[in-house]
């Protein structure tokens, strides 16, 4: 699961290349992985806690999101028998509440 490692077992096997920040440590780098990677490996603080900026980062004069620890990805989940899906925060796990008051 490393991208300073990386090895195409195909030529031709699907990547993404780009922007890349660490919700851990917000360490920033242009990381290359495997298509559907989800977790890059930061270069800088060893975590599995990296995710592409691009393309789903807010642009300049977008308001985007922020959970209180800073981190502004988040996962839509819903689990076991809950009726609607909850957002939690990449970062820390938190439930994040609170989106358009
Ligand atoms: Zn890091
Ligand atoms: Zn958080």
């Amino acid at each position: 699961m490393s991208v300073k490692v990386l090895e195409f077992k195909r030529p031709d096997e699907p990547h993404s290349a780009g922007e890349a920040i660490c919700t851990h440590c917000k360490h920033e780098w242009v990381a290359v992985a495997p298509a559907g990677q989800r977790n890059l490996e930061c270069p800088s603080c060893g975590s599995a806690r990296g995710v592409f900026k691009w393309p789903f980062g807010p642009s300049v004069g977008d308001e985007g999101y922020k959970c209180n620890c800073g981190c502004e990805d988040f996962f839509i989940m819903r689990r076991g028998l809950q009726a609607s899906g909850t957002v939690f925060c990449r970062g820390c796990g938190t439930e994040a509440t609170g989106w358009f008051e």
